[in-house]
């Protein structure tokens, strides 16, 4: 299942002479679903994205894949029910991304929400999900808590439920759906952005489309056309008409990260703060905390962290962690994304419905926009399922048969994982690497862990945590179209978020990798160092210099 330097070149080859039965604009999560899903039943697909995949909203979420515990108190069963059947799904679907983990909800006298409505909500969590959650819901008492969550705040705390959800790699999610796709036949290509439409008679043609690598121009022609531009909806709305009428309530949301030793949590934590809530999520390396809401009307892509936003989460950590003594300097990293949220008149952000909308304007171009993550497969089929009501009977009948059940990557399943798990010990004997090492490498590539070691002999004299990010940079540029050092470092490892210098340890060697299978000059190299350490500092900025008084 390549997704290479080649393959993009061969896609834009492609591009330019074909008539596709699907353009896909956009290469977030809700673009890869879409593609993956009509790719696999049959249709000539091409997906292009303006930058590097992920790189919008859908690196940048929470990375859980949940019902959405405090959409009960918005009574949107449907939408919790719809994501609790498609969390069941990803499970084995994407058994090496998608990970079941335990939350606690502790109960405080006087709270917003008080015990019995929290009880009847789990009960409702539980039974949304079919009794299929990993666990079942279970209340402890305030002798439990002080003994199994030490740092939680005590005072007034009367009890806990816990229940179980799950974390994900968001980018990886993504780069996983866009293999399958390419692998069903889908032509995608990443850094080619579409900068207008032509219409004949009323009705689409193609979309214009510019290579941002080498600035080359082309029409990519298609029978019907797919915006999953996430938060930039309404700018290509505006690009396509003049007479657009904005659509969407985007609104921002930030997290901060912390090393799990300095904040040692074994279970996710939800947090009240002002009516909507914020958690606290550990995860193999580091602990996340997030996320804020705010309205945010500029360019999506210049979204970045504020102090504000800082102050913000640490408010919340010391109110319900006092004991743990967190501060600024013990931030990692942060990120911050843009929600397109469909405006539906809610007055205020965190009440603004998560439900997706799908359109149709009469020209042939379909919009999806808003939704979740945990919920894209489902946005998927719908969205494919509207577009083919607009072609020709046999056409519907042709490609009525979708596949998004099978595996994300037919040598990931559960049955690989557990092998490529249980094997790990076997390979660090063999190959001299630390266990830590190759356990890591079967836990993020199942069935393909092997493939990945071989990419790279290891040798005693080199660092095995270098070695580690060389071969996933090789995998990267193979496997997922990773055009450049930055998109490495943001979205296709967690190192710029869970390590203290942002993995720049690491910097030059896997510089020399990329650079090596690219044919990149030194001046080269040296700009994608650049680059790198210019967006950590820009992404960032707002931990480095934030101001405690
Ligand atoms: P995007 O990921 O933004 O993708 C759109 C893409 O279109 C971008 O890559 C962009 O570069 C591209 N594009 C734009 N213009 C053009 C053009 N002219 N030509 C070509 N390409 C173009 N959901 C969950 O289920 N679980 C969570 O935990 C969760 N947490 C969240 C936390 C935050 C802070 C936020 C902001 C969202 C969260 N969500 C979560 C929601 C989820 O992340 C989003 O719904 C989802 O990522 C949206 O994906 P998308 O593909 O629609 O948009």
């Amino acid at each position: 299942m390549s997704l290479s330097v080649e393959d993009r070149q061969q896609a834009l080859q492609r591009m330019q002479c074909e008539i596709f039965d699907l353009v896909v604009i956009g290469g977030g999560i809700t673009g890869a679903g879409v593609a993956r899903d009509a790719s696999s039943r049959g249709m000539r697909v091409a997906l292009v994205e303006a930058a590097d995949f992920a790189s919008g909203t859908s690196s940048r979420s929470s990375k859980l894949i949940h019902g959405g515990i405090r959409y009960l108190e918005n009574l949107e069963f449907g939408l919790v029910f719809e994501a609790l059947s498609e969390r069941q799904k990803l499970f084995t679907m994407a058994p090496h991304l998608v990970h079941p983990l335990k939350f606690l909800i502790p109960i405080y006298r006087g709270g917003r929400v008080p015990a019995w409505k929290m009880g009847l909500g789990m009960w409702l969590y539980d039974a949304l999900s079919l009794f299929e959650a990993p666990e079942m819901h279970a209340f402890l008492d305030q002798k439990e808590l002080f003994h199994e969550y030490p740092l939680l705040q005590k005072r007034g705390l009367t009890g806990g439920f816990t229940y179980y959800d799950a974390y994900m790699d968001d980018d990886r999610l993504v780069h996983e759906t866009l293999r399958s796709a390419r692998a069903f036949g889908a032509e995608v290509a990443n850094y080619t952005r579409v900068t207008g439409c032509c219409f004949e008679n009323g009705k689409v043609q193609s979309v214009e489309c510019k290579d941002i690598e080498t600035g080359l121009q082309f029409n990519l022609r298609a029978r019907h056309v797919v915006s999953s531009v996430g938060p930039w909806t309404d700018v290509l709305g505006g690009q396509f008409w003049s007479h657009w009428k904005p659509r969407l309530r985007p609104s921002k949301g930030v997290h901060l990260t912390f090393s799990r030793e300095r904040f040692p949590l074994k279970d996710a934590v939800v947090m009240g703060a002002e009516n909507r809530i914020v958690f606290a999520i550990p995860r193999h390396e580091m602990v996340i905390v997030g996320t804020t809401d705010t309205d945010f009307d500029e360019d999506p892509a210049e979204v970045v962290t504020n102090q504000g936003d800082v102050k913000y989460l640490l408010d919340v950590i010391h109110q319900y962690f006092p004991g743990a003594w967190i501060t600024s300097k013990d931030i990692l990293g942060c990120y911050a994304g843009v929600r397109p949220l469909i405006d539906d008149g809610a007055q205020t952000e965190s009440k603004t419905s998560r439900e997706h909308e799908i359109w149709t304007e009469t020209c042939g171009i379909t919009f999806v926009a808003g939704g979740k993550y945990t919920t894209y497969r489902k946005m998927a089929e719908q969205t494919v399922a509207q577009v083919l009501s607009f072609f020709p009977i046999e056409d519907q009948v042709r490609f009525a048969h979708s596949q998004t059940l099978a595996p994300l990557n037919p040598l990931v399943t559960d049955v690989t994982l557990e092998r490529a798990r249980s094997d790990s010990p076997y390979w660090s004997q063999m190959s001299q690497l630390p266990t830590e090492v190759t356990a890591l490498l079967a836990d993020r590539h199942g069935g393909e862990a092997l493939a990945v070691m071989r990419s790279l002999p290891f040798s005693q004299e080199r660092d095995p945590w270098m070695w580690l990010w060389c071969v996933e940079a090789i995998h990267a540029v193979k496997h997922t179209m990773c055009l450049h050092l930055a998109d490495f470092y943001f979205r296709r490892t967690p190192l710029v978020l869970s390590r203290a210098d942002h993995g720049m340890a690491f910097v030059e060697s896997v510089a020399a990798v990329m650079g090596n299978f690219f044919g990149w000059s030194e001046s080269r190299r040296r700009e994608e160092i650049n680059a790198l350490q210019n967006q950590v500092h820009r992404e960032l900025s707002a931990t480095f210099s934030f101001d405690q008084t």
